[in-house]
């Protein structure tokens, strides 16, 4: 196994440098924590900006700088400069990806000038590592600064692992869609093997984007876009648990807790800490609290709200704008409420060192966490984690916004919607009154919890997958015919005499296409066929679901043979159609209504009646419309169908209900079995050409057109390979 490599935007060291004097200090944030034991016992390196502009650091200084952070961090730099900083990251990272990501179009702001210089930076990271990282390397990026890392790096190291954690909320599609570089940042997200979101709810939205924007479907959260494939799965992220909850036994924090009982007494204390961001839902929750101060009077000087903020991004202007209200809202309640010896908010402006933040969690009596949107929420854990289990039996009262993604682990939190302020004003109410037996019930799991699924079990769980999927993507490359293995296959070709070809065609010879006269042969697919049929020690079989007519249009000049309709029919080479099976279509009559009734309720969707089968056709209709459609429409055939010797395939957006004894392995079977084959080959696509792969004799050359799993023994990438395979094989490209 490769070194590990992590990037992110910030390294997990903060660098100072005054003069010659230069001192790097390790942060001991979670993402730091969780990830060192993986990459510093790997060998690896950890990548990113350390914390200062590069523009006025000479060379030397630089190396120094370099040094420092290599042998005493396992670290290296990314010199950003003041502009790109600028443009990069209080630009489009900060004015662009985290509102819209946040669902605050209001703040969102689109500027082409921001989005070059995100690509140049992302650029930058790439040019920066690639000369470190082996192709056998893993690669960890981190975040949403760096989306179109992942494929950058793919294009330099195309079989390294690489992983992509988003630590932020995706949005749905519905907002994602506002984005005017939405194609790019979906295909850099998808150069990396497995894409990590926080929920599941994340995960979808990013596959429904990927879908409608891209095109590229999934299976249970494989997007295959046609030449790789990326799993996207959710991995929500933990916190060092044993160090939150030793923490209430140190002593400075025991020190910082008697300061605050002093100062406090036995008044109830309420906790909120966060960054200043507009996404933490700061103002509503004080209207919030205002409402409670109003509709509580009996809580007046018994209760204290602790509120601590700390400022962040002070150089994008949403962010002061939001100080200055915060300011006025916190003077006017203290104002409005407060007596001489009561401030009903204790209003913090400032980060507060870990031994007051653990005296503040273990303190509190309630923590409300109520952002208006938030990828994870760590403090909402950290809360929880610290809680005593054994003091006077109470044990606190997590209050938590449903818009936070810890949310979906903390499901015993009493659950807010944050734009409700009368909401979480009973809430609030609610939670001091809260029985200590009803408390301890519901802190007691979510520590299990917590303890259970840490920092390091989400980091060690999310390269485990990372592993996975490399394996099972490279058992699939093995069978990319090309190199030696296709080397091979020529040779056999050419010196065998009696050869089999079955041929897919839509999807295989010729790109899936909406409209139906653009199906049509083309003459380069015209030339390989009939250079196919032209020698005569070939044989060739045209396998389609299109019916005989269509073939006969299309192919009935070429001296080979057809099975039409997924096997219904089929036509020997100079011979006329014969049908496979004596049929019988009195299912369709019943079947015909309930799938005409989906056909209307799904604009764009079309049924097909075919002499042996109905075709529920989806191309046109909106892909995920068509997606719950398909499930119903599936559940009521199979309920419908289950006594009939029916069955219903899926192609490619199309569900095609027909008999079962009709398949392209049985008409298949019929060719094969007509002669002793020297080499036989079958080319296919979709899940109907799988029944033709099974039934193939074991020496025989199955090949999938997609990197997606099969029956077949080989993959070819897509149409246009196929196409310059067959030349090669049959010389035609000289
Ligand atoms: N935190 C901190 N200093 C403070 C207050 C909070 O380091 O003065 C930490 C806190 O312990 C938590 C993090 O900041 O780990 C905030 O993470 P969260 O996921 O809640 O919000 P984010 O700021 O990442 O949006």
């Amino acid at each position: 196994m490769g070194r590990l490599f992590i990037i992110s935007n910030r390294l997990p060291v903060t660098l100072t440098v005054e003069g010659d004097d230069i001192s790097a200090k390790a942060s001991s944030g979670g993402l730091a924590t969780g990830l060192s034991s993986f990459y510093k016992d790997a060998g690896g390196l950890w990548f990113g900006w350390p914390g200062i502009s590069y523009d006025n650091i000479d060379p030397g200084t630089g190396r120094k700088i370099e040094k420092l952070l290599r042998e005493e961090h396992q670290c290296g730099s990314v010199k950003l400069t003041e502009e790109e900083l600028q443009k990069f990251y209080y630009g489009f990272s900060n004015k662009t990806i985290w509102p819209l990501f946040h669902y605050f179009t209001n703040h969102t702001v689109f500027d082409n000038d921001l989005w070059e210089a995100y690509k140049r930076v992302n650029q930058k990271f790439c040019d920066t590592v690639v000369g470190e990282i082996k192709d056998d390397d893993i690669v960890w990026v981190n975040d949403y600064q760096l989306m179109l890392l992942p494929n950058m790096l793919r294009q330099k190291l195309p079989n390294a692992s690489i992983g992509y954690f988003h630590h932020i909320p995706f949005p749905s599609f519905e907002l994602f869609r506002l984005m005017p570089w939405r194609r790019e940042i979906l295909e850099g997200l998808l150069g990396a093997d497995l894409v990590g979101f926080h929920t599941y709810d994340y995960v979808r939205h990013f596959l429904s984007s990927v879908r409608r924007i891209l095109g590229y479907e999934n299976i249970l959260g494989t997007v295959s876009s046609g030449y790789r494939t990326t799993k996207v799965d959710a991995f929500p992220m933990g916190i060092d648990y044993e160090k939150f909850s030793k923490a209430t036994r140190l002593p400075e924090v025991r020190e910082e807790i008697d300061k605050l009982w002093r100062q406090i007494g036995d008044r109830k204390i309420v906790v909120s800490i966060d960054r200043l961001d507009y996404t933490k839902g700061i103002k509503d929750r004080l209207e919030a609290f205002h409402i409670f101060l109003h509709r509580y009077p009996e809580y007046k000087e018994k209760v204290t709200l602790i509120m601590v903020t700390v400022p962040s991004r002070s150089q994008v202007p949403s962010y002061s704008e939001l100080k200055s209200e915060i300011d006025e809202l916190v003077g006017k309640i203290n104002g409005e409420h407060g007596t001489l010896g009561w401030m009903p908010i204790w209003y913090h402006f400032h980060s507060v060192p870990f031994p007051m933040l653990i005296a503040l969690y273990s303190f509190a009596d309630i923590a409300l966490v109520t952002p208006l949107r938030d990828g994870m929420n760590l403090v909402a854990k950290e809360f929880v984690a610290t809680r005593p289990t054994e003091r006077d039996g109470n044990v606190g009262v997590l209050i938590i916004s449903e818009m936070a993604g810890a949310e979906k682990e903390m499901g015993e939190a009493v659950m807010v919607n944050p734009f409700d302020h009368d909401d979480v004003a009973d809430s609030l109410a609610m939670a001091l009154k809260m029985p200590a037996e009803e408390q301890r019930r519901r802190i007691l799991p979510m520590q299990k919890r917590l303890q259970r699924y840490d920092i390091t079990k989400w980091a060690g769980d999310f390269l485990d997958s990372l592993d996975e999927i490399k394996s099972q993507q490279n058992r699939l490359y093995s069978k990319k015919l090309s190199g030696r293995l296709r080397q091979d296959m020529f040779e056999r070709y050419h010196k065998s005499d009696k050869r089999l070809f079955l041929l897919d065609y839509d999807g295989s010879l010729k790109h899936l296409v909406d409209e139906p006269m653009e199906a049509k042969p083309d003459d380069e697919v015209l030339e390989i066929l009939s250079t196919i049929t032209a020698d005569e020690k070939n044989e060739l079989v045209i396998v389609s679901g299109r019916d005989s007519e269509t073939l006969e249009e299309w192919f009935g000049h070429l001296n080979s043979g057809m099975i039409a309709n997924h096997g219904a029919w089929i036509k020997h080479k100079g011979q006329e159609w014969e049908m496979l099976e004596p049929l019988d279509n009195i299912w369709m009559k019943n079947i015909r209504p309930i799938m005409q009734l989906y056909v209307d309720r799904t604009p764009g969707a079309q049924l097909e009646e075919k002499e042996f089968s109905l075709v529920f056709h989806y191309r046109r209709a909106v892909p995920e419309m068509a997606q719950v459609r398909v499930s119903e429409l599936k559940d009521d055939l199979r309920a419908m169908t289950t006594s009939l010797n029916l069955g219903i395939l899926e192609g490619s957006k199309v569900i095609e209900i027909k008999n079962t004894n009709i398949n392209k392995g049985n008409s298949a079977l019929r060719f094969i079995s007509k002669a002793e084959w020297d080499f036989v080959m079958a080319i296919g696509d979709d899940w109907t050409d799988e029944d033709m792969f099974m039934v193939l004799p074991g020496n025989s050359y199955s090949i999938k057109v997609g990197l997606v799993p099969s029956n077949a023994k080989y993959h070819l990438d897509d149409v246009d390979a196929v196409r310059e395979f067959l030349k090669s094989l049959l010389g035609l490209n000289r």
